[in-house]
């Protein structure tokens, strides 16, 4: 399936609930945010026959995601009825407070990897940023999804005065269990305008004090890495991955498309542009016309986002979109 600029769009995030159970300061508003009712949100049924008629049209891997997607009940049911559609990756990013829970059924439904939110390794902090007392919890997941042999991934987003004291210490973290780690530029979107990230060159040029000269990986294998560039440190066995929405822009390989809880297909994490699925879907639409408005919806995903050049126009919070 390609939008009208020649990408390929073979990767779906399919956002399972609105709902979260830690309130971070860049993502939920302290207040929280009016969730969806439950018979808004789409079904599994429903986000099983979405994700298989986007197969067809060739999506290769989803990613479930949130709010927090641990926190929807049976979740991993939808992973098996997503595991029925032949040769489909299934993902997941989850802030790890239930991991250890779930992970063992989760893999043996057919998840195949996950990434796991990490931005700091101090308990306090952790309670400033999320307003929970969770890190062990989290840190716990972490251990079982190694030990539960799925592919890990660790996702820090660097902010200035609440872990940018912490890079190195989370580095070697993921050095010693063995994950690699992604850093992410902090987007202005919602609450994330309250806080400064640190940008990609600056967290580059301060690892390279510890680590010593970086050099890119060759690697270019999209399905792979995503959106992110990961750096070979000579004093450092491991990955370390940028994802660099602010500085350096991944919008002409962009693969991906966004189902929200309720149904919404978002072409693009900055434009608020998209088709409410919702609605044909409970109108008794054929899955060939489903697939024909899907086609029509992606043809016009539009070129890039302009995070810090004009306002965003979608009141979608982080939480309700899923990263
Ligand atoms: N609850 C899950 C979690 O925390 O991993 C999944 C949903 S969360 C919205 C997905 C990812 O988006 C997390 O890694 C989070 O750190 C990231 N995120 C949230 N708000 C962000 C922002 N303003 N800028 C950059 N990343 C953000
Ligand atoms: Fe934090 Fe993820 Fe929940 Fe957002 S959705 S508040 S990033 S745990």
């Amino acid at each position: 399936m390609k939008d009208s600029y020649g990408r390929s769009i073979d990767y779906l995030r399919i956002s399972l609930t609105d709902k979260c159970n830690l309130r971070c300061g860049y993502c939920m508003p302290e207040n929280g945010i009016n969730e969806l009712p439950h018979d808004e949100i789409l079904t599994s049924r429903e986000i099983v026959r979405i994700a298989s008629i986007m197969h067809d049209m060739g999506v290769m891997k989803v990613r479930l995601t949130g709010g927090e997607p641990l926190v929807r009940r049976g979740v991993a049911g939808f992973v098996r009825e997503l595991s029925e559609i032949p040769k489909l990756e299934i993902a997941m990013t989850t802030n790890g407070m239930r991991l250890g829970e779930f992970v063992a059924e989760l893999k043996e439904a057919g998840l195949s990897s996950v990434n796991i939110s990490l931005d700091t390794l101090n308990e306090d902090t952790f309670k400033r940023l999320t307003g929970a007392d969770g890190l062990k919890s989290v840190l716990k997941g972490i251990d079982s999804a190694v030990e539960a042999g799925l592919r890990v991934k660790l996702n820090c987003v660097p902010i200035e005065g609440i872990n940018d004291d912490e890079i190195t210490a989370l580095t070697g973290y993921a050095k010693e269990i063995g994950v690699p780690i992604r850093f992410i530029e902090l987007m202005p979107i919602g609450c994330g305008i309250r806080y400064k990230g640190i940008p990609t060159d600056k967290l580059i040029a301060r690892l390279k004090e510890t680590y010593g000269e970086a050099k890119p990986s060759e690697s270019k294998v999209r399905t792979e890495s995503g959106p992110a560039v990961y750096y070979g440190f000579k004093g450092y066995r491991g990955r370390i991955g940028f994802i660099s929405p602010m500085t350096h822009s991944f919008c002409d390989s962009c693969n991906r498309a966004r189902l929200t809880a309720e149904g919404f297909l978002k072409l693009c994490l900055y434009h608020p542009y998209g088709l409410d699925l919702k609605t044909p879907l409970r109108s008794g639409v054929t899955d060939e016309e489903l697939g024909r408005l899907i086609a029509e919806a992606i043809g016009n995903k539009p070129k890039a986002h302009s995070f810090g050049l004009t306002d965003m126009g979608d009141s979608r919070k982080m939480v309700q979109i899923g990263g």
